[in-house]
């Protein structure tokens, strides 16, 4: 089991599963959203990710038509992204 929270810590995640994978996404979107050249993420299993403290700070922001960025809405961290046409699958922040 991995468990992460945001920077304040109000936000608390549990991921039930391994992480198979981790990208690095150079993308314009990734670099402003985030302030840094790159943003280091895994693709996970929606099913497996659980949201255990803090729900209510969750904040979205539709950067694209179909793609959400999920952050704290009281300390800005950045959590996950994640594709309306693809809910199966989230993209998790790996700060
Ligand atoms: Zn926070
Ligand atoms: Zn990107």
């Amino acid at each position: 089991m991995i468990k992460g929270t945001c920077l304040c810590e109000e936000v608390q995640y549990q991921y039930d599963a391994d992480i198979q994978e981790v990208a690095m996404c150079h993308c314009h979107q990734c670099k402003k959203a985030q302030g840094t050249p790159f943003v280091t993420n895994a693709p996970i299993e929606s099913q497996y990710f659980t949201i255990t403290s803090g729900a209510d700070h969750l904040k979205t922001f539709m950067s694209s038509p179909n793609k959400k960025r999920v952050f704290c809405s009281n300390c800005g961290s950045p959590l996950y992204s994640q594709r309306t046409d693809m809910p199966e699958t989230i993209r998790l922040r790996l700060g």
